[in-house]
């Protein structure tokens, strides 16, 4: 992995570790005093979550991508539009796809799931 980062020391794996009062990501070895500000925090962007914002453009993008497939025997229940997108997907936290909707009314975006 191109993020690994090793000690200067001793040469032994250097692990993440937040330095709670200056709010950075170093990074430390376990085996020796050796630590270093992490210059990227490529390590952690799996674990960023996106914001309102990002989610919101996501649904957007969703809704008017010609390549999902449309369905008009669903309803939205929102706005009442006769035309939804749908699409599988894996929902946090359960196994196997969820089927998902995003209403296609550009003004409701509504997304409800099977
Ligand atoms: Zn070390
Ligand atoms: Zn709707």
């Amino acid at each position: 992995m191109s993020t690994m980062k090793f000690c200067r020391e001793c040469n032994n794996i250097l692990y993440p570790k937040e330095d709670k009062q200056k709010k950075n990501l170093l990074f430390a070895c376990r085996n020796c005093d050796y630590q270093e500000v992490a210059d990227s925090f490529c390590v952690y962007r799996n674990e960023v979550h996106h914001t309102v914002g990002e989610r919101t453009q996501i649904l957007q993008d969703v809704a008017n991508d010609p390549t999902l497939p449309r369905t008009k025997d669903v309803r939205c229940v929102k706005c009442n539009h006769p035309e939804a997108v749908f699409f599988q997907a894996a929902s946090r936290g359960e196994e196997g796809m969820t089927l998902f909707f995003v209403c296609c009314n550009p003004s409701c975006g509504y997304r409800w799931r099977d």
